[in-house]
């Protein structure tokens, strides 16, 4: 575990950051989205916080050992996880924890449904399908209403607790054919249901890309995840700076040594020759702490002075080269943050690391202590 090499995550800006999408969605409850750890912020910390200061009722999971641990860790706390892809029902023991713990499956094909809707004691458990409306990935398609239906009423299931849909481009403009005709093909899957006398009670479209365009916001729920977290999901053509979130988290390490260095001096594993002469600061965080090896060449700042990461990035250290004006700012132990509260450095951090804010993340590794303040 690292010590100053750290995760901070400010509690006061994610309640700010609810309070922003309950404004652009003042009719929709929120499912709030935490695979992945919360998007790499800590989930029984964020679940707990969300739920017992924030209200927060319903949390979205990938796979059922995530929702298995709120459920381990936070015994008491009156919340309902769903669990989105990873359902795991092919084995029995799994599938008997959806029952004992109440966690809600989202049913996204038929195998998974035969098994649901044969066992007596899912009978109670409220039904949650997911639809394939052009995504492309899960879920059951306009093609398998007519065996689903049957499937249902076969066995007398006459309620849908939430239907849910995914978007391929929620990230894109809303004005984009394939979000319309998603659009249109989820309201055509809801009106088919509630025709043959399905009661729909929950539905939802929109994640935070979505939320953020105003998309989708007829249904009852929206299942923002990044936006929470303080970054705008819209790509770069579409951001207009509509999302005025704020993240969350600074991701803070710092110099265990710097000296000055000579134009093409051999720098780290592979001996790459430094490429200026200059101060190169040696960091304490590496791809090991989820600093990858594609953050060779982005920019990061020491007080006025911006440096490079030259050299290879390794597991545990990352080489950043700096003018020598920036000497007397890069003593040891001192603080360089890689991102703080600002959404526009994230964005552009991510676009040199050519991914995605998701992904910057998600990759950071449990040997980052997590540190929780609310200021
Ligand atoms: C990840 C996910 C979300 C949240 O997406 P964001 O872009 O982070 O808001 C919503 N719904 C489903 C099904 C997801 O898998």
């Amino acid at each position: 575990m690292r010590y100053k090499t750290r995760l901070i995550i400010n509690l006061n800006l994610f309640a700010k950051n609810f309070e922003r999408v309950k404004k652009l969605a003042p009719k929709n409850e929120i499912l709030y989205i935490v695979k992945a750890n919360a998007y790499g912020h800590g989930l029984v910390p964020m679940v707990r916080f969300a739920v017992q200061e924030l209200g927060i009722k319903e949390i979205g999971c990938a796979s059922l050992g995530e929702a298995l641990e709120v459920r381990e860790s936070l015994p008491e706390l009156d919340v309902i996880p769903y669990v989105l892809s990873d359902l795991g029902l092919s084995s029995l023991s799994s599938a008997r924890a959806y029952v004992e713990k109440k966690i809600l499956p989202v049913v996204h094909n038929f195998a998974d449904l035969d098994f649901i809707l044969s066992q007596s004691d899912f009978r109670y458990i409220p039904l949650c399908l997911k639809f394939n409306t052009g995504m492309n990935r899960l879920g059951f398609s306009l093609d398998d209403m007519d065996l689903l239906v049957a499937k249902l009423k076969q066995h007398q299931r006459k309620i849908i607790h939430h239907m849910v849909s995914h978007l391929a481009c929620g990230s894109s403009s809303i004005k984009l054919e394939n979000n319309l005709l998603q659009l249109s093909r989820f309201k055509q899957i809801k009106k088919r249901l509630q025709d043959e006398g399905f009661s729909v009670e929950r539905s939802s479209l929109a994640n935070s890309g979505a939320v953020e365009q105003g998309f989708a916001l007829d249904e009852t729920h929206v299942r923002p995840g990044i936006m929470l977290y303080g970054v705008s999901s819209l790509n770069k053509e579409t951001r207009q700076g509509v999302w005025q979130g704020e993240p969350i988290s600074t991701l803070e390490t710092y110099v265990l040594r710097s000296f000055e260095i000579k134009k093409g001096t051999p720098v780290s594993y592979g001996a790459t020759p430094c490429p200026e002469d200059g101060i190169l600061a040696i960091i304490a965080i590496g791809y090991g702490d989820g600093f990858s090896t594609r953050y060779n060449g982005v920019s990061l700042k020491v007080g006025e002075h911006i440096g490079k990461v030259v050299g290879r990035v390794n597991m545990d250290m990352a080489n950043v080269l700096f003018p020598r004006e920036a000497k007397s700012e890069l003593t040891s132990g001192r603080i360089l943050k890689i991102w703080d509260h600002s959404q526009t450095e994230i964005l552009n951090l991510a676009e040199q690391v050519a991914t995605v804010p998701y992904e910057l993340f998600c990759q950071l590794s449990i040997r980052l202590p997590r540190i929780y303040t609310f200021k």
